[in-house]
């Protein structure tokens, strides 16, 4: 019998590689930023077409290559950044493994000028699909550039299941953010079809947070700090009160390499116990500084996934210093503890006399109006269940302006406010205990997304239109949204990409919230669209029913507690929020009764 085996050529070899270092366009750019970085490059830019598909370019004033360096660099294991297995844990470099440019050459046209400060002209090497077509002298600056074109001209497949440029875009700026976030030290460009996404001069870490993530961001930045002798962490948490719902700003760094870790991510969410609540994240940007020798990062080929030597001891410093932060920068959690009075029977009411209970009626409600919190369009039958509430009428006509009308005990409605949280409602044969906040999320959600597809939003010029300024990633993704949100009632005009100005917006919407609105757009949009599970018109709508809902903690009085459940109850879908969370619960009579039994 003959022998199967063989070594496969190097062009095979490379191409096997690829597939796991260079998924996307982005794992391109990183790996091009990575070398940059570590040619010691005081100003790198990034150059984008058509999101990485037709042109990624790299260009540094880093130490250049030789003109036979140039030409080993595109081998496999091909590296200046170790000799021996022990500078694994000396580590200085991002790179290490020698295959990033053997494995980009093996699946596009690449074009590389490189020139060392010693030397008197650049050398220029051309290679496809792991062939040189050529190399000669050139006359380019000090430094390196790459050029990457037709990525996965010889990998259909790939080339296929890239996404549309809006996602690629995003993953590239995701991995641009990362790299220049950790080097604050460099100046960095970024440039996407000739127009300037970031320029980011050489700064410190704070101001280099500002700078990619916009001018909103300082005010809620806390620094963090700590020395031991097995770690140095620094960096910042962002305030309590603007945790986000989606996973936007978390970030590790170990020794200024971007990394993610579920483990210290537990570490700080730990430390946030008890500030935020359920279902948002904190934000961070945390800067570690560790022996190499105590830390793997060869255990992924993307190098995003690094073992610690002492796991529990990092976790604890982590979270304690966190803590630390918190308390010294007086972050208060931001629920309102305002209380309901009426609720804290008998402790609060103890040492008062007693008053008669009373409700302020406004003579202008009609009930057949809409009004802000609206009326039910399609109750489909539910209130049979819930006429117990409607038992109490008020003949407004006769009533005087601003009265407050004694009630009768047994003309109290049946609904009221608890823990100023929850409306609870008596019903025929059931208690019915609703989170008010998840609730008028649902309701709004849905208006929202009826004023998108109908277009009949109520559009109100603002008397001070709103300035927000905006970093140009978060104008793309806005600009791509503004169809929908002009759909919703805000008018909104761009400013260079770098200020948007608020002209018009829904007569219910708050004025001071309208940036935080824009700004989570921004941001929803641009986190999931990656998944894209959802339509944009569903995120923003989700994003606004977010932003405007009542919050926990905040009273209702008891026509919006009804006017709520009349709303909720005329919903598509009442039992969970537009982020997948249960509304509400229900005690029925013969449980009631049984436990007392
Ligand atoms: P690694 O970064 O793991 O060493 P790469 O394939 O990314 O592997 O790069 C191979 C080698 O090419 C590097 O070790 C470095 O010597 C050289 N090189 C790559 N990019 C640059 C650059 N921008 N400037 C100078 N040298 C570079
Ligand atoms: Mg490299």
């Amino acid at each position: 019998m003959e022998d199967i085996i063989t070594l496969l050529p190097d062009h095979v070899a490379n191409q096997i590689a690829a597939g796991e270092v260079i998924q996307r366009p982005a794992s391109v750019v990183k790996e091009l930023l990575e070398n940059a970085v570590d040619a010691k490059a005081s100003k790198i830019q990034l150059i984008i077409k058509d999101s990485g598909k037709t042109l990624i370019q790299v260009i540094d004033d880093g130490i250049g290559m030789s003109s036979t360096d140039i030409r080993l660099a595109f081998e496999r294991h091909a590296t200046s950044k170790i000799k021996k297995a022990e500078d694994l844990f000396h580590l200085n470099s991002k790179g290490f493994r020698g295959e990033a440019l053997a494995s980009i050459a093996a699946i596009a046209h690449v074009e590389v000028h490189a020139r060392r400060p010693v030397d008197q002209v650049a050398n220029c090497l051309k290679i496809a699909g792991s062939q040189v077509e050529s190399q000669e002298i050139s006359p380019a600056p000090k430094g390196t550039s790459i050029a990457v074109k037709q990525l996965f001209f010889n990998i259909p497949a790939r080339r296929n299941f890239l996404k549309s440029n809006t996602v690629e875009l995003r993953h590239i700026i995701d991995e641009f953010q990362r790299v220049a976030m950790a080097h604050p030290e460099i100046h960095f460009l970024f440039l996407q079809n000739g127009s300037e996404l970031f320029d980011l001069p050489k700064t410190n870490f704070r101001k280099r947070i500002v700078g990619i993530f916009g001018r909103r961001t300082d005010e809620k930045l806390v620094p963090i700090q700590e020395k031991t002798p097995l770690v140095l962490a620094e960096g910042f948490i962002v305030k309590p009160e603007y945790a986000k719902r989606t996973r936007g700003m978390q970030f590790f760094f170990v020794n200024k390499r971007f990394i993610k870790s579920p483990f210290l991510h537990h570490a700080v969410l730990a430390a946030f116990e008890g500030l935020i609540p359920k279902g948002v994240y904190p934000g961070y940007f945390i800067y570690l500084q560790v022996d190499p020798k105590r830390i793997d990062i060869n255990i992924h080929p993307t190098k995003t996934e690094v073992k610690f030597d002492d796991e529990q001891s990092l976790y604890a410093i982590l979270r304690a210093t966190v803590k630390h932060s918190l308390g010294l920068f007086q972050v208060s959690p931001t629920l309102d503890f305002k209380r309901e009075p009426t609720l804290d029977v008998p402790y609060a009411f103890k040492d008062k006399p007693v008053q008669k209970p009373y409700i302020e009626v406004d003579p202008s409600f009609n009930p057949f109006t809409p009004s802000t919190v609206s009326r039910k369009e399609d109750p489909r039958g539910w209130e049979s269940l819930y006429s117990v509430m409607n038992e109490k009428t008020i003949e407004s006509e006769s009533i005087p302006e601003n009265a407050q009308i004694p009630l009768d005990v047994k003309d109290t409605p049946k609904v009221f406010q608890l823990f100023s949280k929850y409306v609870v409602c008596a019903m025929k044969n059931s208690l019915l205990l609703v989170d008010q906040s998840r609730a008028h999320q649902r309701v709004l959600y849905e208006r929202f997304l009826k004023s998108i597809t109908t277009k009949k939003a109520v559009s109100q010029q603002l008397l001070f239109p709103v300035r927000v300024p905006i970093t140009p990633p978060q104008a793309l993704t806005l600009k791509g949204a503004q169809e929908i949100l002009e759909a919703l009632g805000f008018q909104i005009q761009f400013k260079e990409n770098e200020e948007i100005v608020i002209t018009g917006a829904p007569d219910f919407f708050p004025a001071e919230r309208i940036g935080e609105l824009m700004e989570s757009v921004a941001d929803v949009t641009n986190n999931e669209n990656k998944t894209s599970l959802f339509s944009p018109a569903d995120m923003i709508a989700k994003a606004m029913a977010g932003a405007t809902a009542i919050k926990p903690g905040q009273t209702l009085n008891i026509e919006e507690q009804q006017g709520l459940l009349d709303d909720l109850f005329g919903c598509k879908e009442s039992t969970v929020s537009p982020f997948n969370r249960q509304i509400f619960i229900t005690l029925e009579k013969q449980d009631i009764d049984k436990r007392l039994h």
